[in-house]
């Protein structure tokens, strides 16, 4: 007979039906920055590069070094370097980035690269042109195993989100990603978070099935 660990499951049905244990997922814009290849760092700074801060996502971590984009269009200035460095280089937009710089620019999940636009790049001393690599990323909800089982979704599932910022609003497509090291948080882009009021200490909430049947449109 299969043995049931009864205090477990009425702790877990107690806490989905109190609400208690469940405080929402933290928000976290991303603003721009770029990745950077260990070549691409060494041409540009003449060394690795140098970890500053350790972000919300175990391993990542801000760089001291700062670039500049320049586009057709545009330049942007201090943009956020992060670490540790990549086999290719990417650097990650909003889409009004992308119209100040004058670069069309899908959106796209982190590393998948093939067929975008590239831009130009420069240090205090160097400027590298890079082929490819320039995106705006797909909204997406880091968390560990035991997160996806607690919210009953799947590595890669597609769900909606209600954001309960200032501003509320239903984001759909938002791509759940598993992972053990994973810190939970949706990881949105600063027109995303700007769009819908969002600050330090806003919450959002993945959509049930029902819910989210209702914030489509009839077709
Ligand atoms: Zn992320």
């Amino acid at each position: 007979m299969q043995e049931i660990n009864l205090e477990e499951v009425v702790s877990r049905v107690m806490a989905r039906l109190l609400g208690g244990t469940d405080d929402g997922i933290p928000v976290e814009m991303s603003a721009r920055h770029v990745h950077l290849s260990k070549k691409d760092a060494l041409e540009l700074f003449g060394s690795e590069l140098t970890p500053v801060r350790e972000l919300s996502q175990p391993g990542q971590y801000l760089c001291s070094e700062r670039v500049r984009l320049i586009g057709p269009k545009g330049v942007m200035d201090n943009v956020a370097v992060l670490g540790p460095s990549r086999d290719e280089s990417q650097v990650e937009i909003s889409l009004t980035d992308a119209r100040t710089l004058g670069i069309k620019v899908p959106i796209r999940q982190s590393g998948d690269i093939g067929g975008t636009p590239g831009i130009i790049l420069s240090s205090a001393t160097k400027i590298i042109g890079l082929e490819r690599g320039v995106i705006v990323a797909g909204r997406h909800i880091h968390m560990s195993p035991e997160d996806a089982e607690r919210l009953n979704v799947e590595d890669r599932q597609l769900v909606s989100v209600n954001m309960e910022g200032k501003r509320p609003a239903v984001f759909r497509d938002v791509l759940v990603r598993v992972h053990p090291d994973f810190r939970l948080a949706l990881h949105i882009d600063a027109d995303e978070a700007n769009g819908c009021g969002c600050d330090g200490s806003t919450r959002c909430r993945i959509l049930g099935p029902e819910t989210e049947a209702s914030c489509r449109l009839p077709s």
